[in-house]
């Protein structure tokens, strides 16, 4: 068995040929979170959760590409978020990499907003951050999550309270410094596809600790060698796992056992 923890399998990509994906997953015995990107996109994993329960779950969040020009209305994504298939608030963050400069204060206040709903329901942290320089976007983001009690964005939100822990960095794309202050604040480290062909993840794969670690896909996107451009699927989380075997040089086995009893207490799941 394989956890996928970050996929996208209600997007329009695999709208000719979702059962033919789904039937795959199935019987590789792969287990699923469809995240949500949006309120309409979040309620299509929703639905698509409900279908196969035990081997799919959801999320609801605002991705922070696709908040331009959307309010967040947090009334609707949290009636959503209260449904029992929606296991994490998400994905939402911080993305420097399209984002011009005076957009980032808008992400800043859409990331708090879902950082309220985290709090209230008391559901695990699914984290988007994507930098422009270095690590810019993940110092802005540790900021916000490390100003517990202390007041951010001048003032506007005060006690966030978030339980430490209770999170996960996805498609993580961090130096070795950003995965231990993610690490310190007892976060989890999710690694997708491009682990599989790009050299430069092998340092920090090998100083993130197997039970802090996650796999994904992110299918659509990003797709594994040896899939590489192809569109993705869950099925190739196969590979991230491989390559993490590789790195740490452990059995594969222990690594596809070891993340999805990850996945599992993070998610607070039943299987
Ligand atoms: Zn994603």
């Amino acid at each position: 068995m394989l956890f996928d923890s970050h996929t996208h399998l209600q997007f329009p990509q695999f709208d000719g040929d979702r059962e033919g994906v789904i039937s795959r997953l199935l019987s590789a015995d792969i287990k699923v979170i469809n995240v949500g990107t949006d309120l309409e996109d979040s309620k299509k994993a929703i639905e698509l959760a409900k279908k196969y329960l035990g081997q799919m779950w959801a999320t609801v969040g605002l991705h922070p590409n696709d908040a331009v020009g959307q309010n967040f209305d947090i009334s609707k994504y949290k009636k959503l978020a209260e449904n029992d298939s929606v296991v994490a608030i998400g994905e939402c963050g911080l993305d420097y990499f399209r984002t011009p400069d005076d957009d980032k204060n808008r992400q800043k206040d859409i990331f708090l907003r879902q950082l309220e709903l985290v709090r209230e329901l008391s559901k695990p942290l699914m984290i988007h951050c994507r930098p422009k320089a270095e690590d810019d976007a993940y110092l802005d983001l540790f900021e916000i999550l490390s100003a517990r009690g202390e007041s951010v964005l001048g003032g506007k939100y005060r006690n966030l309270n978030l339980k430490n822990g209770n999170g996960t960095s996805h498609f993580f794309a961090g130096s070795k410094k950003t995965a231990k202050q993610f690490l310190d604040l007892g976060f989890y480290i999710s690694f997708a596809g491009p682990i599989t062909f790009a050299k430069e993840y092998e340092e920090v794969v090998k100083y993130v600790p197997l039970d802090k670690i996650l796999i994904e896909t992110d299918a659509p996107f990003a797709a594994p060698a040896p899939h590489r451009g192809k569109r993705n699927e869950p099925t190739f989380v196969e590979f991230v796992a491989r390559k993490i075997a590789e790195i740490k040089e452990v059995e594969f086995e222990e690594v596809a056992r070891q993340t999805a009893e990850n996945a599992k207490k993070l998610f607070n799941l039943d299987f």
